[in-house]
């Protein structure tokens, strides 16, 4: 196993689960991948931004429960909007049953006007009477256009359609397959009445690998930090090794790599990406950016978890204070150091009694070159805007943590390019969340490829097994309607 990501913890974990001695090998001194966190110069634990997971997610809940995480995470059935006039929406869902559980909420919707709201209604209608899937998604078309031809007020846009998919696909609307954009509709918020519920971390991301080299030890294996895999050896133009720093080689009977696309491309030799035209097309996968702004306050400034912010940089403040609260912090020996790319810090001391917001920014393009303390000062005005408490509150310190290739672009079309983890080059093997899911980049998808790359190697190697775990069952008038099943999508 090639990369401690989700991706190659969940196959490694299923695999030594199926008998299989796993070694897995990292170059950073610590597991999570793109969901991590580190210990900043100062000695805070931040993760290097917050994730959260959605009820629809199974796979990623399948993982917790393997490793034991599942405890951690606390899930919430209120979702919260604000306005810079201060008007608040919810979505939440009521008595009625799916698709119309959010029928309320949705009515007394402040931010938006009745005309908004019905031209909202006629788009889901038209999901809801396709069970998900509208003829014209596969015409490669954007979601902005999906949303044109289905008559979207402007403010409908903004203020709704946009705040939830920019979030939940990293990227703006023009640039987003509007199959995705449907399909976050679909999976969360219509077809079943609890696939919405937002999970979130009550322990630093970090932390919820801790059950994972305990699973792939058990059965015989070992995971290798700080160990990058720098080429891969050939014989006969088959796959007969890796290699690492100072030509030390291990070979295997099979190797799944579960690094991200970029690197990938420039670990394959030319000849295995002509055997598998699949292989030579990575570079068309392109990249999209998301920003996190850690800000801790010398006293309490924020009463909920979480909540969305419209027409603002800031997309979500989560309240880190109040999310860990209960939780068991780790003891700071343990926890891994910080990487390179961590963002300033201002001040060295914790605000012990004060609270600690971290904000995210999704598809941040704009932020990507103005300066650190430019994007503190902008995101500090808006969270003293949208928080009362924050504006007599003294701000200790603040982090910006840019990830500039935080997810793969799930551009018009971009399925095409991205491989099925079984290769056709014998004994190799991808996973990864820019492999062939259906899922865009999210730990679930991270996970679901993971599953799937250990079952195509189970079934290579004569034992197959099921790894991977269905969608959440439609519920209520869905499931009348649509039954269990729903047209796959190829
Ligand atoms: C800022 C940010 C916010 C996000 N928010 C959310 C969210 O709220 N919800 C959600 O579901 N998803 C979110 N995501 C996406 C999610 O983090 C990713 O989809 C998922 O973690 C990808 O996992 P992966 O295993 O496919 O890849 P990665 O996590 O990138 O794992 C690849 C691993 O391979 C290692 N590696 C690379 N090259 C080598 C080598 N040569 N040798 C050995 N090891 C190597 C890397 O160090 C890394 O650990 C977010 C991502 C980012 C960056």
């Amino acid at each position: 196993m090639i990369g401690g990501g989700l991706a190659g913890l969940a196959a490694g974990v299923a695999l030594a689960d199926s008998g299989w001695r796993v070694r897995l090998f990292e170059q950073r001194p610590f597991l999570g991948g793109r969901a991590t966190s580190y210990v900043l110069p100062d000695g805070e634990h931040v993760d290097n931004c917050q994730h959260v997971t959605l009820g629809c997610c199974t796979n990623l809940e399948d993982f917790y429960r393997r490793v034991g995480s599942a405890g951690k995470i606390k899930f919430f059935d209120r979702l919260s909007f604000l306005d810079p006039q201060g008007r608040r929406g919810e979505m939440k869902a009521g008595t009625l049953f799916a698709p119309f559980h959010f029928t309320g909420s949705f009515a007394s919707f402040a931010p938006l006007t009745l005309r908004d709201k019905l031209s909202i209604a006629r788009a889901m209608l038209n999901i809801i009477r396709h069970a998900g899937n509208p003829p014209d998604l596969r015409e490669d078309i954007s979601m902005i256009e999906w949303l044109h031809r289905r008559g979207q007020t402007q403010r409908a846009i903004d203020r709704f359609w946009r705040v939830i998919l920019v979030s939940a696909l990293d990227e703006e609307l023009g640039r987003t397959d509007a199959r995705f954009g449907v399909d976050v509709f679909w999976k969360a918020f219509l077809s079943s009445s609890t696939g919405y519920r937002m999970g979130v971390p009550s322990v630093p991301l970090s932390n919820l690998y801790d059950g994972c080299k305990a699973e792939i030890e058990r059965r015989g294996g070992e995971v290798v930090l700080r160990t990058p895999v720098r080429g891969l050896k050939l014989e006969s133009g088959q796959l007969a090794g890796v290699r690492f720093d100072d030509n030390r080689e291990e070979s295997a009977d099979a190797y799944i790599f579960a690094i991200p696309h970029t690197a990938l491309a420039e670990l394959l030799p030319e000849s295995l990406k002509q055997s598998d035209t699949s292989l030579a097309h990575l570079d068309k996968i392109k990249t999209s950016p998301i920003t996190g702004v850690h800000l801790w306050f010398d006293r309490l400034v924020m009463d909920e978890p979480f909540v969305t912010l419209l027409d603002t940089t800031t997309q979500w403040i989560f309240n880190k204070t109040l999310l860990y609260q209960d939780a068991d912090e780790p003891s700071q020996a343990v926890l891994p150091s910080l990487p390179a790319q961590a963002g300033e810090v201002r001040s060295p001391s914790s605000a012990s009694r004060g609270q600690y917001l971290q904000l995210v920014i999704s598809a941040s393009y704009d932020l990507l070159e103005k300066p650190r303390q430019e994007i503190i000062d902008l995101c500090l005005a808006e969270v003293r805007h949208a928080l009362p408490k924050a504006r007599d509150a003294q701000l200790l310190k603040a982090t910006v943590i840019k990830e500039a290739a935080a997810t793969f672009s799930p551009e018009p079309g971009v399925d095409r390019w991205r491989p099925a983890q079984a290769t056709q080059i014998s004994g190799l093997y991808l996973a990864g969340d820019w492999t062939q899911t259906g899922w865009p980049a999210t730990m679930e998808g991270a996970v679901r490829s993971g599953y799937l790359a250990a079952e195509a190697l189970l079934r290579a190697s004569g034992t197959p097994r099921a790894i991977l775990q269905p969608d959440l069952p439609p519920g209520g008038f869905i499931q009348m309607c649509v039954g269990n099943s729903r047209p796959a999508r190829g």
